[in-house]
């Protein structure tokens, strides 16, 4: 079987050529389907294996398939003909899943294993894998002030356990894939991506959908309370999903990103407690908060460098969070409309 050579990379991409998406029912990989739909790509494949009628958004055009791709079978069938491979398939969620399922996490590594395996024997020209700011050393995100976290604070290797060891561990199979065999990879690590379309409740929800949610449900039912995980003191960064899959394809077009972990995230840290206040601040209500300390929640302080992606892309992401947060927080509240007045909603 011929293979790509290291020499053949800069390849164009051209309309007609096969895009595989994977993790495309949920959020992430859905709106990354409908990014290239709308750029003009003709032949995209999303696969998921969630029932197609619980996938977020389904494109007009888009071939979508459900399907299991930690089989092997499956992924072989699932890049057939594949130009350029985005995997955003994993077993994940909030701080709430990745603290109490970590063997479902590492089982993720299934995915791209047998994922990256079968790109390289169909002669893909790019694979693209979706790591995780996880996957950083625990040790340096101890305090909610900690400096920001530059690509080589990865190691020495201290990830989350389970959930951010499997990222750390698929990112050196894209890097072997390509040191060894030629395949072209790109590896972006994602900080805290919120926006529409994505899971905001059901147990595997991130802190800016939950957020949302817990504000509109309590101005909803008079009960004018909310409950914080930990001490709210905690500091993060968030990423609205437009410069995610922005970045995404610029990541996996640019030659001085082949096989090199780069952040992909938002430089503007926030405290969950002030995030609250932001969420009350657009719903327009005062809440009394609660706290609980026994709940997940995760590391104290983790922020993005961007120095590295500035210098390669002349780019960064720029949503300001509180813009990201309005139009999250209207389509969360038009979501809790819904299943109000008992129409479908989908949750994960
Ligand atoms: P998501 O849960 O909304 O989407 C992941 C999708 O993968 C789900 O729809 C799920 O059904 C699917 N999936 C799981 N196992 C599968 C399998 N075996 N075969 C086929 N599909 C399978 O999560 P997301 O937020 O869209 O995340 C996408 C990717 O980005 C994941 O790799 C995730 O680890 C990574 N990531 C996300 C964030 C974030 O903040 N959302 C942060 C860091 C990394």
């Amino acid at each position: 079987m011929e293979h790509i050579s290291k020499q053949d990379t800069g390849y164009q991409t051209r309309w007609d050529d096969q895009i595989v998406i994977t993790g495309a029912g949920g959020f992430i990989g859905g709106s990354l389907a409908r990014h290239f739909h709308d750029r003009g790509f003709t032949r995209i494949r999303a696969l998921d294996r969630k029932p197609l009628p619980e996938w977020y958004q389904r494109v007009e055009g888009v071939e979508c398939l459900s399907m299991d791709v930690s089989e092997k079978e499956n992924a072989i069938r699932a890049v057939e003909g594949a130009v350029e491979v985005y995997n955003l398939a994993a077993d994940m969620g909030g701080m709430g899943f990745i603290e109490r399922f970590r063997v479902e996490c590492l089982r993720s590594i299934l995915i791209n294993t047998h994922l990256i395996d079968a790109a390289w024997r169909a002669g893909a020209r790019r694979y693209f894998f979706s790591s995780s700011a996880c996957a950083y050393n625990t040790d340096l995100q101890k305090d909610p002030r900690s400096r920001a976290l530059k690509e080589s604070d990865a190691y020495p290797a201290m990830a989350e356990r389970g959930y951010g060891w499997e990222k750390l561990i698929s990112e050196m199979f894209c890097q072997e894939y390509w040191a060894e065999r030629g395949l072209e990879t790109h590896i972006a690590r994602f900080h805290n991506i919120y926006g529409p379309n994505g899971t905001w409740f059901g147990g595997r929800e991130k802190a800016p959908a939950a957020v949302c949610r817990k504000v509109i449900e309590a101005r909803d039912t008079g009960d004018l309370s909310i409950e914080i995980w930990g001490d709210g003191a905690q500091t993060r960064s968030f990423c609205y999903i437009d410069d995610c899959v922005s970045g995404i394809d610029r990541i996996m077009h640019t030659d001085a990103l082949i096989a090199t972990p780069v952040n992909l995230g938002s430089c503007e840290l926030i405290a969950i407690n002030d995030l609250v206040t932001m969420v009350e601040e657009i719903a327009g209500v005062k809440l009394k908060r609660t706290y609980d300390p026994g709940a997940p929640k995760g590391v104290a302080g983790r922020n993005s460098d961007n120095t590295f992606i500035r210098k390669v892309l002349g780019w960064e992401p720029q949503t300001p969070l509180r813009t990201g947060m309005e139009r999250t927080y209207a389509w969360i509240e038009r979501q809790c409309a819904d299943r109000k007045a008992g129409k479908r909603v989908v949750q994960d």
